[in-house]
Order: C-alpha cells, then structure tokens, then sequence
C-alpha cells in the first residue's frame, strides 16, 4: 500500500499497520485529508475541518509510538487512528454549530465524553461532520450549511441525520466517524452509504456533551466499514459516566470477536410487522437473504411479533418534538451563538429564533410545543408515553425468546435530494423500522447487506437486550467474515 492510498484500509487494517511500522499516524492523517480534499466539493461531508490540529495530533502519536519503542510503555488502543465527528457533539476549541444558524460561531470549552474517551485512546480529529440542524432530519437536507450528497450517487442523500459522517466513511475519507442516533440517524445513513453503524443501548454511552435533541431517545454512536472495526472504537467509548446520570455503571466487555463464522447456538428473531406493503421487494430480499446466511451459520431462526410496532412512529413524533421544544429553549439569543438585535426581550427571542432556525426545526417546536400544551398534554403526550411503555415491552418479552432482532433498516435505498423535500410526512415515514428501537432504548447494529438493481446499498440491522451490544458484533462479524458486502467502495 502506497502512502497516497493508506485511506483505503479499514481501521483495524490501518491500526495493524501503525502497529507493524508499516507508515506513520501523520502519512495516514495526510492520506485522509487528501483524499477529503479531492472529494470535498462534491459530497459535502463536513462542517468544519481541523487539518492542523489533526496532524498535530498525528505527530504527537507517532512521538509517543517511537518513545514506547524505547520505554516499553503500554500504547493508547486506538493510538494514531483519524476519526470525523458529528457536529452535534462538542469538541474543545472546535466550532460546534449542530447544522444550525443558531449555532453557527459556537466554540464549545469541553469535549463530550464519547469524543474525550477516543482522544484519550489516542484518536485524530479529522473535522465535523454535516448533520440535519440538531439531527432533524432523515437526510441531511436540513443542514444550514447545504446538503451532504451520497458517495454511491451524488444526485442522491446520504441519509440523515448523520449524513456527514456517514458519507465521509462510505468515500474512505475516515476509517471511522461518530454519529448520534435519536430515531436512526445512525442507522438509517449507514444503511444508504453501504457501511456498518452501531446505535447503542441507551445508557451504554454518555450523552454528555451531545447537543440534546429528544433527551430520552438520543444515543452518541459510531460508523465504520465493519462491525469489527465498529467493536475497536466502542469498546472505548462506552461505560458509565458520572456526567451523564442516565450511564449504568455496567462492567463494558471486551468484545473480543470469534475466530471462525459460527453461530451455533444463537437464536435470531424475524419481526412479522417489519416485512410491510409498500417497502421495495429488493430491501426484501437482500435482508431474507441475508436472514438466511445467518441461518446456515448456525443460527435458529424464528418468526417473531412486536405487536404495537405501528405505534412507534406517531409516538415518536410526539415525544421526540416536545422533549425538542424543551431542549431548544436554551437558545435565547443571549447564551448562544446569534443574537439579532431587539429593543426588548421578548423581540430580541423572537428574532433570534426567526432567524436562527430552519423550517424543520420550527416545526418540531411548534408540534412539541402543542403536544405539551395544557389541555392536550393527556390527549397527546402522556398517551404517547403510555404506548411507548408498551413497545419497550415488546421488545423485552422478545428478547425472553430470542438473543437477537434481524430486520430491515429503511423501507426503501437512498432517495434522491429534494424527493421529500415538501413532504414532510413521507421524510417522517422512512424512520418506521428504526424508531421503534430508541423507544425500546435497546441497541441496534446497521451492516450491509447487498445492492438493489441501481447499485445502491441494502442495509440490514440487528437488535439485541438491553446492553447486549456483544451479541450484535457477534453476528454481523460473522455475517461480515462470509460476506462482502461491507468491502465494497464507490466509484468516486
Ligand atoms: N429522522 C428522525 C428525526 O428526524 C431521527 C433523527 C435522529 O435520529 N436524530 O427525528
């Protein structure tokens, strides 16, 4: 491997390679900036850049390699790996402006602690990714700083709202990047751009320093070419964190995946109500096949049924709106970022807002605003928590049956730019197999699974019990060790 192409390797091909001397964190960092460069225009991956910092970082990893090769020091795991960020999350001295106007000068003094833990583990910033204006958004349309494009067919989205990050990964720009995923921001562009990601258990992952969306939905997570390299970064990631009091103080696993394909022994669930009308038979019939991959893996597959799967995007729809309406309060005009000059408080909020905010932002605010009104908060929001306490019990009396959920991610591949873009409704509608899961706070894996008659990648996801990451590695590792699927790149 030429030092000009190191951005081809996966991540744990690219941490052998450090490993071995084969290059050097600055020639790796150097590939993906490059290679960033020359496809920048086109797909729009990122917000913000941080090349000097990157190499700074880069450098100071290789010193701190060359000096262990002395002292016989332990190594950071992930010590000289570049990784991009989602810029919902904030990162010191790096603007954060979460795809908003609102945001647009805000420079966080803190990192979150998902971004911290991979610093610490030796990790290089690459930049922040493009992302629906606080992860609205379902294909990266709503950003305030122009649309991300999909590696795979420019004229086409990449998904949302992690757009960024995953078309970054999908064009090798990044061997990894970090998404946040409150109804399938991860998931859903993972599956669009042809790569694995992984939406954890809620809980499993601070939110600490992710810009809230929906506080009891929202989960910090990761893309990747591989659930393989997937494990590597989110072994460090997760645990407890006493800044975020909703981490569970779980002992987090190595996550050592097998040698050899084998699912002897695992039993896969296949929900009846995720195969509906109206979904395109090609997203079909890669995830059965798939489904029957596993199966001749070893695995005993079963027909399952989460009965009030129906339910969840309605909910979803009140909940997620008015836990917004409350989180987005905060930007006043006077803490943050843009303040519109007003000769009293009440226009100085007024035009802050106006003029700070999308459309789709106003609109969940206003959606939530109403579903918390007095008079209709029984009508909307406390109905709409009393269902969702029914679909988190679906998914706890499955997993008494099963030890994963194989299932589609998106009804149909990546839609082209501007085909929902009046349509709210049908935008809401591609989220239908992926929020019943933040309801149910379980944790799901999105992989690939093959291309329609376009070219364009099928994804899959898996879903595990609460904390049951484990098992989601497992399998698409497996599933990734016959397959590949996951190997495959964009003509760019
Ligand atoms: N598309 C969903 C929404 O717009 C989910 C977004 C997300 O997971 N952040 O709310």
């Amino acid at each position: 491997m030429s030092a000009n192409n190191l951005h081809e390797l996966s991540l744990a091909q690219a941490l052998a390679g450090l490993q071995r001397g084969d290059f050097s964190s600055r020639e790796l960092t150097d590939a993906c900036l490059a290679r960033i460069d020359g496809l920048e225009t086109r797909v729009h991956a990122f917000i913000t850049l941080t090349p000097d910092l990157a190499r700074q970082q880069a450098d100071q990893a290789d010193a701190v390699r060359a000096r262990a090769k002395k002292t016989g020091e332990a190594l950071p795991p992930l010590l000289g790996l570049p990784v991009a960020v989602k810029d919902v999350l904030c990162t010191r001295g790096v603007r954060t402006t979460c795809g908003s106007r609102i945001l647009e000068n805000f420079v966080p003094p803190f990192n979150a602690t998902a971004v911290q833990r991979a610093l610490d583990a030796g990790m290089v910033l690459l930049g922040k990714t493009n992302n629906d204006e606080f992860a609205m958004g379902s294909s990266t349309e709503n950003s305030a700083y122009g649309p991300t494009r999909n590696p795979w067919d420019l004229a086409r989205v990449p998904g949302g709202s992690s757009g960024g990050s995953a078309a970054a990964v999908a064009a090798r720009m990044t061997p990894a990047a970090f998404g946040s995923d409150t109804g399938g921001s991860v998931r859903q562009p993972a599956s669009y751009c042809g790569i694995s990601g992984i939406k954890p258990t809620y809980g499993r992952v601070s939110r600490y320093g992710l810009v809230a969306y929906g506080s009891s939905l929202d989960s910090v997570g990761l893309f990747a070419r591989s659930a393989e390299d997937l494990s590597l970064v989110f072994s460090q990631i997760a645990g407890y964190d006493e800044r975020d009091a909703t981490t569970l103080d779980l002992p987090v696993p190595s996550y050592d995946l097998p040698q050899a394909p084998d699912l002897n022994g695992v039993r896969i669930g296949v929900p009846k109500e995720y195969f509906i009308a109206g979904m395109q038979a090609e997203v079909e019939a890669c995830v059965r096949q798939a489904i029957e991959q596993l199966q001749a893996l070893g695995a005993q597959v079963r027909e399952i049924s989460l009965p009030h799967t129906e339910y969840a995007l309605p909910v979803y729809y009140l909940i997620a709106p008015a836990e917004a309406s409350a989180n987005l309060a905060r930007y006043d005009g006077i803490r943050y970022g843009l303040s519109e000059e007003s000769e009293t408080m009440l226009e100085l909020y007024r035009r802050t807002r106006g003029a700070g905010f999308g459309s789709e932002v106003k609109r969940r605010i206003m959606l939530g605003t109403y579903a918390l009104s007095a008079g209709y908060y029984d009508a909307y929001y406390g109905q709409a928590q009393k269902v969702r306490t029914l679909i988190k019990r679906d998914f706890e009396q499955a997993f008494e049956q099963v030890d994963a959920i194989a299932c589609p991610v998106a009804p149909s591949t990546a839609f082209k730019l501007g085909e929902h873009a009046d349509d709210p409704l049908a935008m809401y509608l591609e989220d239908v197999f992926t929020l019943p899961i933040n309801l149910g706070g379980v944790p799901g894996l999105a992989f690939p699974a093959g291309f329609d008659r376009q070219g364009l990648p099928v994804g899959m996801q898996l879903l595990g019990g609460h904390f049951n990451e484990a098992v989601l590695f497992r399998i698409a590792h497996a599933y990734q060790m016959v397959t590949d699927w996951h190997t495959r790149a964009p003509a760019l």
